[in-house]
């Protein structure tokens, strides 16, 4: 039997080094969650969903409170989550203001009529289920303002925001479980969707091979797969050079740029970044929590 494990990600990118502690420490609290909630005898979905939240409550990060704006200066959401028992997905794309997107996310995939939701039908669905739409000025922060300025005066990197945060699950039964939430790339056009809510791009989850969330530039990782890709390679190699190897060929075949962190049926963590940055934690059961950036 595996030993329960959670790992997480800030997002890849270039935070400020100053920074960089912070998003580790962000990632350590919603790791622990997702571990403690292992613990509990939770099954794997539950724990990616309460570390994926934890980082979509923490403001620092780019999903949920503190995601970044479009064009217009609003909120577009992507988040996806998948169980890898029975290859379960739910997912929202382009989602108005809902605190917790991985939870529609979630109650899109139990609900098993449709596997992704956007826009308007994003929103009523959400409401339908219960979720409220909050006031958008409950989730924008002053640091996604002060981004979006700097990406229309031209001086930030094009687009990139960083900081989308995802989580992988692995339970004592063999379950995996991933999730991805976004508020996407600073200054997106509206209706732009990225990687995040695609499965196979920016999440993928199966019992058979492992589970993965990715980052990154999202029109170059849903071209390659990159998810599925580094699930895939766990057939043929260990979590570590499966991870390498995916964010290597995402490089050679489309240019890409990104991180992602991985899990194999094992209980195998490992994560990969062809950028400057990307915080990460990981948590097993009967372990000390281990993070970097
Ligand atoms: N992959 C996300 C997107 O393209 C952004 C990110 O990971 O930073 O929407």
């Amino acid at each position: 039997m595996p030993v329960p494990i959670v790992i997480v990600h800030g997002g890849a990118g270039a935070v400020e080094e100053a920074r960089r502690p912070l998003h580790a420490a962000g990632c350590a609290k919603a790791a622990e969650l997702g571990r403690a909630a292992l613990e509990r005898g939770e099954r794997a979905i539950e724990a990616a969903l309460i570390a994926c939240e934890a980082l979509e409550n923490d403001p620092l990060f780019n999903a949920g409170h503190g995601a970044c704006l479009n064009a217009e200066g609003a909120l577009e959401l992507d988040a996806s989550v998948m169980d890898g028992e029975h290859l379960e997905l739910g997912a929202v794309a382009c989602l108005p203001p809902f605190r917790n997107p991985i939870r529609v996310a979630d109650a899109v995939r139990r609900d098993r009529v449709h596997t992704m939701y956007a826009c308007a039908g994003a929103a009523r669905f959400a409401i339908e289920h219960g979720f409220e739409p909050v006031d958008p000025s409950e989730l924008i922060t002053d640091a996604a303002r002060e981004r979006l300025a700097r990406f229309r005066a031209g001086d930030a990197e094009r687009g990139w925001a960083g900081s989308t945060v995802g989580a992988v699950a692995l339970d004592a039964s063999g379950h995996v479980a991933a999730a991805t939430s976004t508020g996407g790339t600073v200054g997106k056009r509206p209706g732009r969707v990225g990687d995040t809510p695609l499965a196979g791009a920016g999440t993928w989850a199966d019992d058979l091979r492992g589970g993965c969330s990715a980052t990154g530039v999202g029109e170059q990782i849903m071209r390659f797969g990159l998810a599925r890709r580094a699930c895939d390679l766990l057939h043929e190699v260990s979590a570590e050079t499966a991870a390498q190897r995916a964010i290597d060929e995402l490089e050679r075949r489309v240019g890409g740029r990104g991180g992602l962190i991985l899990i194999d049926r094992e209980g195998h963590a490992a994560f990969a970044r062809n950028t400057e940055s990307m915080s990460w934690a990981i948590a097993r059961l009967g372990e000390d929590t281990r993070w970097g950036f």
